[in-house]
């Protein structure tokens, strides 16, 4: 056998970042083979980074199992074909090219995405924008931030978050709202968790009450949508009580007058607020006191704020307390929006959204549209704003954009509406998706598809919510044919004859050129200021530290805070006090089955799931799409916890999930997760439920909002069936979920008709069956079909869904083996006696089920210390830790906070 050498050097890990979440952790990663040549992990968190200093939440820690997947996009496809580069480009080329001589460069659109590094976004931009001439760019990150932008603008002039993470740590008043941040920024939910100290307080403003409310002092059950009110009433408050900062409000800001008389217009007395926003007097005036009088007050905001009709003023009502109090840019005092996505900030740093036109200027900023043509060199530059994200598809729908060029994102899962935006695709001349995946329910829509490098492929930069930009670093082999975006970008802008203005050879390159234009007539007016990278060596590019922008000759190692002086983006340098009014609720929602809907997360997924979902441990959390309803609404309606109930809405979308019951959620309301696709469910898209209603200044869609009605699904049976990975479906049932597991899939399934088990085996089975066990009387029906000695189906049918087996054990003997006698034996009862059934995961770090936790707990494990103890649960990332508390709070025990 040849002796393999290895370099040692290649067996250290490389630093790199996670590209799931805002809180940018850094990430050392190391690809499969040295794990198994040296056993080190592929996959850990980077000590030196500061976002994280070497913590990981379970996403991030999974990252390695996502990776080199066999469903991966690998060469690029045409009308399904496979063809090589050449022909793609050249399709690609034509095709703009056609529809720029013939519907003008206008017809040509864009939708980016927050996954892409900062070099794809820009080169993506400056091709749109400054060559193709189409004003029509705008990005996913539209439906995550981009009300906090259009607040930031109004406010300060720029879209700058004033603070640093450390801030979080600092305050000694923690305002969260809109924000789960223990299970969407997990890793900064841990920091504040770990900054817990006598006499900080922590006030969670949040209409359900979410894992993150453990952390919270005093929670805030606001009636959705009344965040307006309660921080115009705040700012009222202020006022009343003297807690404005005259001195400072008078030399460094305009227009508190207005903004306060503004906010006197709906938000009066703390008791109309408590009213108005469905809490009590004495909640209210808690809060009020708390900010009042504490100077170190943060206020992180994040999609409970931002996704609305209203989600600017709410920014703007949250900035107006902290300009009040000259709170801004200050150690532990400053308002902050947390961004969902990794590089949602990169994407607004080159100028991927359709209002804005590159490195923080605007069309409308005196001057700018001119220096920046003649910085890139081009006579087509657009010469007013775009198309935003709904407006966009809007316009693909009417069929006034022929070309649209999707990179990175799955907008038929994640624009509200969902249906029409398929619709609008599928209408569409020529969609062509560039991404890292091959089957997402937008790529089935593509006519051309183009292989992109994923996370561990590709080389650039990221900027996290405290403007920190890191590096993404290359470790693995590309898949197949996969390029880089900004490769794939810059080939098509040389196709379509500009030569010159895309010719770089590395992400280095496209960086130095975006730090160049971040200079361009920006003596101050502009915050966003790379010129201290501006000739970065290719060397130094490699090796750059995450550094907070603005990083200047002055500031080479970057800025924590900015606007802690009083100066900020305006033309006159002062902040801006905005009037907002808050918007009359809608509060007609009662009637019986008729609830208002909430959407949002879950812990262990990311977005579609199309990355996620490959790491089994993932899915285990959260097996199904679900509805979380207050148990005294499912009373009223007779619906039991695990019940099968469908959401619809008045335009004819639909959601079919199983029904938690969740004290945290508010009577009358529901929650549904975003993550699922027709990939893997059948009618589990929120989306669907979503209108395509916007915020009239930011564009961002009213995603946590929308009016359902809920009936039960009446299943006559429940089935649970496990195939290999990519069998065929020769079934159908009015209810289908698939959960990718280790070696097979295993589809949740439900049926409201009855069906002949025993006829029609062969379709569920994919062939005739070998074990076969039937009970007519109690409706169970089991069977299982091996062949050459390997498992490949089993069925399990029940009358409920609760009287169907745990499947663990059977998912495992998916694994090619050959099947003993004795686990034989146990199939149909989908039991080895040997191994226990876990129930659902809770801990996906050590895989600890409910059903293990609740023996723990029966065994006297009352505190989380000791469930950790006994299990290891809770003792890695902490994400489950809310859930443990909950599980012991469940069966009478009293929980010690940790
Ligand atoms: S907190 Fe966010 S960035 Fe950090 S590891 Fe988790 S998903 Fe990744």
């Amino acid at each position: 056998m040849d002796a393999i050498t290895v370099n040692t050097s290649d067996l250290l890990p490389l630093r790199t970042t996670c590209p799931y979440c805002g809180v940018g952790c850094g990430v050392l990663a190391s690809p499969d083979w040295v794990e198994r040549t040296v056993g080190c992990r592929p996959v850990s968190g980077d000590p030196a980074h500061p976002a994280n200093t070497g913590r990981l939440c379970v996403k991030g820690a999974s990252l390695h199992e996502t990776t080199g997947s066999d469903s991966n996009l690998r060469f690029p496809r045409v009308l399904g074909a496979r063809v090589n580069w050449n022909r793609a480009l050249d399709e690609v080329t034509g095709a703009i090219r056609e529809a720029m001589e013939h519907h003008g460069p206008g017809s040509v659109g864009f939708y980016l995405s927050g996954q892409l590094l900062t070099e794809d976004y820009y080169v993506a931009n400056k091709l749109a924008k400054g060559f193709i001439g189409t004003p029509h760019v705008d990005t996913n990150s539209r439906l995550c931030m981009s009300s906090a932008v259009a607040a930031h603008k109004r406010a300060f002039g720029e879209d700058v978050v004033p603070g640093c993470y450390e801030d979080l740590e600092l305050a000694d008043l923690l305002v969260l709202a809109g924000s789960n941040t223990a299970w969407n920024h997990p890793v900064l939910y841990q920091r504040m968790k770990a900054a817990d100290r006598p006499g900080r307080r922590v006030v969670v403003v949040d209409p359900r009450r979410t894992a993150t409310a453990e952390l919270a002092d005093l929670h805030l059950a606001i009636r959705p949508g009344s965040d307006t009110l309660l921080f115009n009433g705040l700012l009222v408050w202020l006022a009343d009580t003297g807690a404005v900062d005259d001195a400072w409000v008078s030399a460094h800001c305009n227009g508190f007058d207005d903004a306060l008389a503004s906010a006197r217009v709906s938000a009066f007395a703390p008791q109309k607020v408590a009213e108005a926003c469905d809490l009590t007097v004495d909640e209210v005036v808690t809060f009020y006191r708390w900010f009042a009088e504490t100077p170190r007050s943060v206020t992180a905001f994040s999609q409970g704020i931002n996704q609305s009709v209203a989600g600017t003023d709410k920014g703007n009502a949250i900035i107006n307390c902290h300009l009040a109090t000259g709170r801004v840019g200050k150690p532990g005092a400053s308002p902050f929006s947390l961004t969902g996505q990794p590089n949602a900030m990169g994407g607004r740093e080159v100028g991927g959204l359709a209002n804005t036109l590159a490195a923080h200027m605007d069309y409308d900023t005196p001057g700018a549209w001119g220096a920046v043509a003649e910085f890139w060199g081009t006579d087509r530059l657009p010469q007013a704003p775009g198309h935003k994200a709904v407006d966009l598809f809007d316009a693909v729908h009417r069929g006034e954009i022929k070309v649209l060029w999707i990179m990175g994102t799955n907008p038929a899962v994640s624009l509200p509406d969902s249906e029409r935006i398929r619709e609008a695709m599928a209408r569409c001349p020529m969609v062509i998706v560039s991404d890292c995946v091959s089957h997402t329910d937008t790529t089935a829509l593509a006519d051309i598809l183009l292989p992109a490098r994923g996370w561990g492929e590709k080389e650039g930069t990221v900027t996290n919510s405290e403007r920190c930009i890191s590096r993404q670093r290359a470790f693995l082999r590309p898949t197949g044919e996969a390029r880089a975006d900004w490769q794939i970008l810059a080939e098509v802008g040389q196709r379509l004859g500009y030569r010159e203005a895309f010719q770089w050879r590395s992400p280095a390159a496209v960086f130095r050129e975006h730090a160049r234009l971040s200079t361009l007539d920006n003596h101050g007016s502009r915050q966003f200021n790379l010129s201290g990278l501006m000739d970065i060596t290719d060397e130094a590019y490699d090796l750059l530290e995450p550094t907070r922008w603005p990083i200047t000759a002055r500031q080479p190692g970057g800025s924590r805070r900015l606007f802690g002086d009083g100066r900020f983006s305006t033309p006159d340098g002062r902040a801006r006090f905005i009037p907002v009014r808050a918007t009359a609720l809608d509060q007609t929602v009662a009637r019986p089955g008729r609830m208002r809907l909430n959407t949002g997360r879950t812990r262990d997924q990311w977005h579609t799931m199309t990355r996620t979902v490959r790491a089994p441990r993932l899915v285990q959390h959260r097996p199904e799409p679900f509805v979380d309803m207050h148990p005294d609404d499912l009373s009223a309606l007779g619906i039991t916890e695990g019940e099968l109930v469908t959401l619809g809405n008045e335009r004819g979308g639909l959601f079919t999930g199983r029904v938690r019951a969740e004290p945290g959620q508010r009577q009358g309301e529901v929650f549904v997760p975003i993550h699922w696709s027709h990939q893997f469910t059948g009618r589990g898209l929120a989306s669907a439920l979503i209108s395509p209603v916007t915020d009239p200044i930011s564009g961002q869609p009213d995603s946590k909002n929308g009016l359902v009605t809920v009936t039960p699904l009446s299943a006559r049976w429940h089935a649970r069936l496990l195939r290999p990975r990519g069998a065929s479906r020769g079934w159908q049932a009015d209810y289908h979920t698939r959960v990718p597991q280790d070696h097979c899939d295993s589809w949740y399934l439900a049926g409201k008709q009855p069906e002949d088990w025993h006829r029609n085996i062969t379709r569920w089975l994919g062939g005739a069956p070998d074990l076969v066990l039937e009970d007519s009387a109690a409706g169970t029906f089991r069977a299982a079909r091996i062949r050459h000695g390997q498992l490949d189906g089993v069925l399990l049918v029940a009358r409920e869904a609760s009287h169907l087996p745990g499947t663990a054990w059977l998912a495992s003997l998916f694994d090619g083996r050959e099947l003993s006698r004795h686990e034989r034996r146990g199939l149909l009862s989908a039991r080895n006696v040997e191994t226990e059934d876990i129930g659902a995961v809770v801990c996906s770090c050590f895989g600890t089920g409910e059903k293990q936790i609740a023996a723990a707990i029966r065994a006297g494990a009352g505190t989380v210390e000791a469930l950790g103890e006994k299990l290891r649960c809770g003792t890695n990332c902490g994400s489950c830790i809310p859930e443990l508390k909950a599980a012991i709070e469940k069966r009478g025990l009293s929980s010690v906070p940790v």
